[in-house]
């Protein structure tokens, strides 16, 4: 397959952008009773917004993240961050999907807020390569090594952890110009012919420091780390953990290579 970074593809994925999902409102919307929920924490910390119907299989997949030190460690940390907000939600939309949204940031340039929102079938779905090469290579894996558990699920909410961490090491300022000019970018080339010489297209990436489906790829191939720094530690079995690095590494060969050095990283 070829990678499709001059056709229309990375623009339709990007309208797709799980950055740019809607929060709670959605779940209120889906009709969930907001009594029959895990009651929030207020103001910081962690809150989970769980309709009760789902309420058994997210602690499952929670579960599964936190038997790893990474995923505790992470999850952790905002459970007790007085200065930070992470809200994770479930929701009937995109039963398969996730995305992390709704950034805030203090005046100061802190990101102080974020909500993470996962599909409630989560542990169903393996993406495409392309972004996603961790996650992807676990389908081709699981022929050879059953794949146990909710490993899938937790390697997700992992990826989404990885947008929140990603999101806080990066200036408040440059993120938000980043999406408040990709739509313009992307509205800008489908009125051209695709012309990616345009010099308002090359200006408006000077301005984000880099192209829609770069910032893209970056944020997103940052996400698949922090879930393959899960998966490296839930795989005990050598063997097992050996075939994924290789799934792994060929995915990145052909799908990420500019990015190869930070999937070595983890891979080691
Ligand atoms: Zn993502």
């Amino acid at each position: 397959m070829l990678k499709p970074r001059n056709s229309l593809l990375p623009v339709i994925l990007l309208s797709l952008c799980c950055l740019a999902r809607a929060p709670l409102c959605r779940v209120e919307a889906a009709g969930a009773d907001p009594a029959r929920r895990v009651a929030p924490v207020p103001h910081s910390g962690l809150i989970e917004s769980v309709p009760a119907k789902y309420r058994e299989r997210y602690l499952a997949w929670k579960n599964d993240l936190l038997s790893t030190e990474s995923g505790r460690v992470q999850w952790e940390a905002y459970t007790s961050n007085p200065r930070f907000t992470l809200t994770v939600v479930i929701s009937n939309d995109d039963r398969h999907g996730a995305g992390t949204g709704s950034y805030k940031w203090s005046d100061s340039g802190e990101l102080v807020a974020a909500t993470i929102t996962l599909g409630n079938r989560i542990d169903e779905g393996y993406p495409n390569p392309i972004y996603y090469p961790v996650m992807y290579s676990l389908a081709p894996l699981s022929e050879s090594f059953p794949i146990e558990g909710h490993v899938l699920a937790a390697a997700k909410m992992a990826h989404e952890l990885g947008h929140v961490k990603q999101a806080a090491s990066t200036s408040g300022e440059l993120y938000k110009l980043q999406n408040q000019l990709m739509p313009v970018y992307n509205q800008t080339l489908l009125s051209n012919g695709r012309d990616t010489h345009d010099k308002r297209l090359t200006e408006l990436a000077h301005q984000m420091g880099g192209t829609p489906v770069q910032i893209w790829e970056n944020r997103e191939y940052w996400g698949e780390v922090n879930a393959m720094l899960y998966l490296r530690e839930r795989f005990t079995d050598e063997e097992q953990q050996r075939a994924f690095f290789t799934r792994v590494r060929r995915t990145v060969e052909l799908y990420a290579k500019d990015y190869a050095e930070r999937f070595e990283l983890v891979t080691q």
